[in-house]
């Protein structure tokens, strides 16, 4: 049984203030249901957010580190100051650093394996570019993403590893893929991790879907039966509607 992961990445927003307040109020709501809920916030904020979500069950994740165990890499984090924090979860790959930060599907194996080592749960993005889409070459460009970022990765690992599917045309557009579409590409997407480690392994990751997820549209995207979860942008920083997001049962 794969336990669902509600996820919000609120990227570069809230300052400490509105974001202590998101805080004080979702960790009451994450310790009210059986699914794991997760915030990923900006570096800036991890501390003293951490602290401030101690004791209950949300977590709080970064939304991106570095592959390097420490060195001259003006502006990055490690593995390791995130530990230091205590937090617990990192998005890894997210399209934004493929398209603004030059991330490669190499850095994200990289990244990947330097979570693991360092025990931090991640949650590696993946999707095609609308061209990719009108292109007919989406599953070619999500098979390329999912083996390059799992390549050397051994099934025990993997299997802790949650896989976001956030086709890029859907990531703050408003326009999300139709939950049977989102659930046919997780379906390949956990095929692909199947024929690499086997049933055994492939039916304990997590697959997620990001793209426009709002309190109107999840129910349906969660009924799908591949579909471990959601990856929020927009909708996240709106304590109220992540709320709402998080209660869609
Ligand atoms: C995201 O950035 O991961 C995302 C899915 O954004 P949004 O929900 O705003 O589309």
């Amino acid at each position: 049984m794969r336990r669902p992961l509600i996820a919000g990445n609120w990227k570069m927003n809230m300052s400490v203030g509105e974001a202590e307040g998101f805080i004080e109020k979702i960790k009451k709501v994450a310790d009210t249901t059986n699914d794991e809920v997760l915030v990923c916030v900006p570096s800036i904020h991890l501390g003293r957010l951490s602290s401030k979500a101690l004791g209950s069950d949300l977590k709080i994740g970064a939304q991106t580190m570095h592959e390097e165990e420490k060195g001259a890499y003006t502006g990055e984090i490690s593995a390791d100051m995130l530990k230091d924090y205590g937090i617990s979860h990192c998005i890894i790959g997210h399209s934004e650093r493929r398209k603004f930060f030059n991330e490669t599907d190499e850095s994200v194996n990289l990244k990947l394996k330097k979570a693991l080592e360092k025990d931090i749960s991640a949650v590696v993005c993946v999707g095609e570019t609308l061209v990719e889409k009108e292109d007919g070459k989406a599953e070619a460009v999500i098979k390329r993403q999912i083996l390059g970022a799992f390549k050397g990765i051994q099934g025990k690992d993997a299997a802790i590893v949650a896989v976001a599917y956030e086709p890029v045309w859907a990531i703050g557009t408003g326009r999300t893929a139709e939950p049977e579409d989102a659930q046919r590409t997780i379906g390949y997407i956990r095929g692909l991790l199947d024929d690499k480690y086997g049933k055994g392994i492939s039916d304990k990751i997590r697959i997620l879907y990001g793209g426009s997820v709002k309190s109107s549209n999840i129910k349906n995207i969660m009924e799908q039966k591949d579909i471990d979860g959601v990856l929020v942008g927009g909708a996240s920083l709106d304590k109220d509607h992540f709320k709402k997001i998080i209660e869609y049962k």
